[in-house]
C-alpha cells in the first residue's frame, strides 16, 4: 500500500489565515510567471528559430475503466514510476454520460457531449434516422457521428504527424481527416504489439515521426464489468497493463527518449458495484412500444415517436421511478452540458449511483454474477473519476494535483506539442502555474463547515476540487472581485479569508467557516 502524499503540500500544512493568504499571493505570483513564460515563448517564435519543431512528442494512453484509486490497490511499478517522477492528479472528472465513447472523444476534443454529438455508446440520430452502437463497425468508422476537432487532426493541421493505436473516433474521417497512422479497432491485439508499434513509430526519421501518439487498453474495464471494481481479477489485468507500460518505459530508455517525451496516462471513467436488486424496469412505468429508448443502464435516453406520448407525458411517467432523476431536453444539470445537440434525447432518466435502468425481458434473461460493475452516472461521483498521470519535461517529479477536468486535457496537449488549438469548452488555466514553474507543485487540503453540509476543498494554483457527500467536482480558478473563486458552470467555491460560499447545481450554502484541525 502506498502512503497518501496529499497532506504534504507546497503551501505547508498549517491551517492559519496567513497560510491561506499566502496561497492567494502565490496564485498572483504564478499568474505573473505564466505571463512571463508566455512572453518568452512568443519571443522565441518571433525570433524565427525552430522552436515549433522541437516540441517533444506526446503519448496519450487510455486504460479503460481504471478508477482513480486503483493505483493504490496493487503493486504497479511502471504506473507508480510515472506518478512519482511526474504529476498525479486525485482524479479525472469526465463528461456526462461517463460512457467510453462519450468520454474518450471528449478528452480528444476538449468538448462536452453536446459539443461532440457523441452522447452515449448507443445513440439515435433523428436527422438521419439511424442508430450508432460501439459494436457497429460502419457507424464507428463514420465521421458523421463525431463533431469537433480531435487532437490528432489539430496536430496534422499544424503540419505534424499523428499516430493512433486505438482511440474512439480515430477510425473515422472527422472533418475529412484521419491521423497519418491509425488502426481499425481489434481488441485482441496483444499489448506488446501495441507497445512495439508505438516505439517503431518513434524510431521514424524527423518529418515522419509522429508528434502525437495514442495507446489504448481495454482489459481493466472488461474485468471491472464482469467481477466488480477492484476485485482480484481486475488487479490481474491492471498488472498486465502495467507490464506493457514497463516494456514501453524500457524501450523509451533504450532510445534515450524517456525524459524527452510527454506521457499522459488517462482512463475514461471509474467503476462502481451493481447488483440484481438495484434495477428499475422502465416498462413498469412506460409502454415501451410507444417510445424509442436509444441507451440503457445508469442513464436511459428516451425519444418520442409518432402517435406516442409527448416528452412532458414521458417525463411525468418516469418521474415516478424511485432512485432516479429525469429531465426533458434543455433542462439537464447545467454542468453536464447535455442539452444542445440533435442527438440529445427528448427525455433522460439518470439513476442514482449503483442503480440500473433496464426492462423486463432483458432483466429476466440476466443471471446472478453476470455483471458486477458499471459506469455512466454523474461524472462528479468519486467512483466515476478516472486516472490522470503526466510524465515528461513539463511535469516536475512529485507534483500532485486536485482532480482535473477531462475537457482541459486537449488544451494541455496542444500547448505541450506547440500546435494551435481549436476552440474548446476547456481551458489551459489549471495547468499554467505548473507549466511556468520549475518545481513540483502540490495542493492544500482545507475543511469547511456550512449549515447542514461539510466540504473538503483541495486548492492548487489554477484549480481546486470540492468534495462532499460522495461527489468531487473539479473547478478551475476564475477571476473574482475579492478573495479566491473557483467555478464550473453552477458549481462554485468562493472563499474570502476564513469564510466561504458554496454552490452546487443551484443549491447554495453561505456563511461557511473554515474548520481548524
Ligand atoms: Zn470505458
Amino acid at each position: 500500500m502506498r502512503t497518501d502524499h496529499s497532506s504534504s503540500t507546497t503551501f505547508g500544512i498549517d491551517y492559519t489565515v496567513a497560510s491561506f493568504q499566502r496561497i492567494f499571493s502565490i496564485l498572483i505570483a504564478s499568474a505573473l510567471i505564466a505571463l512571463l513564460a508566455t512572453c518568452a515563448v512568443l519571443d522565441q517564435r518571433a525570433g524565427g528559430d525552430s522552436a515549433a519543431d522541437s516540441a517533444p512528442p506526446l503519448l496519450l494512453i487510455s486504460i479503460d475503466g481504471f478508477r482513480h484509486d486503483y493505483l493504490d490497490l496493487a503493486e504497479l511499478p511502471a504506473l507508480q514510476r510515472l506518478a512519482d517522477d511526474g504529476l498525479r492528479a486525485d482524479g479525472l472528472m469526465h463528461v456526462f454520460p461517463t460512457k467510453t465513447f462519450a468520454t474518450h472523444y471528449a478528452t480528444a476534443t476538449g468538448l462536452y457531449a453536446e459539443g461532440t454529438g457523441v452522447v452515449a455508446n448507443n445513440m439515435w440520430d433523428p436527422e438521419r434516422e439511424s442508430s450508432f452502437s460501439l459494436g457497429n463497425r460502419d457507424a464507428v468508422s463514420d465521421g458523421y457521428w463525431y463533431d469537433g476537432e480531435p487532437i490528432w487532426n489539430t496536430v496534422e493541421k499544424a503540419g505534424k504527424v499523428a499516430a493512433t493505436f486505438f482511440w474512439p473516433g480515430s477510425e473515422a474521417q472527422v472533418g475529412g481527416m484521419r491521423p497519418t497512422f491509425w488502426k481499425p479497432y481489434a481488441g485482441d491485439t496483444p499489448h506488446d504489439e501495441r507497445i512495439d508499434q508505438a516505439l517503431e513509430w518513434l524510431d521514424l526519421p524527423p518529418g515522419e515521426r509522429p508528434t502525437f501518439l495514442s495507446l489504448y487498453f481495454s482489459v481493466v474495464d472488461s474485468a471491472g464489468h464482469r467481477y466488480g471494481p477492484g476485485r482480484p481479477e481486475v488487479i490481474e489485468t491492471m498488472q498486465e497493463v502495467d507490464r506493457a507500460l514497463g516494456r514501453l518505459i524500457d524501450g523509451l530508455e533504450a532510445r534515450g527518449l524517456f525524459d524527452d517525451i510527454h506521457i499522459l496516462v488517462t482512463s475514461d471513467h471509474g467503476m462502481t458495484e451493481i447488483a440484481l436488486e438495484r434495477y428499475v424496469l422502465l416498462d413498469e412505468y412506460l409502454d415501451l412500444s410507444q417510445v424509442r429508448v436509444s441507451d440503457w443502464g445508469p442513464a436511459a435516453q428516451i425519444w418520442t415517436v409518432d402517435d406516442g406520448p409527448s416528452a412532458e407525458e414521458i417525463l411525468a411517467a418516469v418521474s415516478a421511478i424511485p432512485n432516479a432523476k429525469a429531465w426533458i431536453k434543455g433542462n439537464a444539470p447545467e454542468r453536464y452540458r447535455f442539452d444542445d445537440h440533435k442527438r440529445v434525447p427528448d427525455v433522460t432518466v439518470e439513476a442514482e449511483l449503483g442503480w440500473m435502468i433496464s426492462n423486463k425481458p432483458y432483466y429476466a434473461g440476466m443471471q446472478l454474477g453476470q455483471l458486477g460493475g458499471m459506469h455512466g452516472w454523474d461524472p462528479a461521483w468519486r467512483e466515476m473519476h478516472g486516472l490522470f498521470l503526466a510524465h515528461g519535461p513539463a511535469f516536475p517529479a512529485g507534483s500532485r494535483f486536485p482532480a482535473v477536468r477531462s475537457v482541459d486535457l486537449y488544451s494541455l496537449m496542444a500547448e505541450l506539442m506547440d500546435v494551435p488549438p481549436a476552440p474548446t469548452s476547456g481551458s489551459l488555466a489549471p495547468f499554467e502555474p505548473l507549466l511556468a514553474a520549475d518545481i513540483a507543485m502540490t495542493y492544500e487540503t482545507t475543511l469547511w463547515d456550512c449549515p447542514g453540509r461539510r466540504f473538503v476543498v483541495r486548492i492548487a494554483p489554477g484549480l481546486a476540487s470540492l468534495e462532499t457527500s460522495g461527489r468531487m467536482f473539479s473547478l478551475p480558478a476564475v477571476p473574482a472581485a475579492s478573495g479566491a473563486k473557483y467555478q464550473d458552470a453552477t458549481t462554485v467555491f468562493w472563499a474570502k479569508g476564513d469564510e466561504a460560499t458554496f454552490e452546487i447545481d443551484g443549491e447554495r450554502w453561505s456563511g461557511c467557516g473554515r474548520v481548524r484541525p
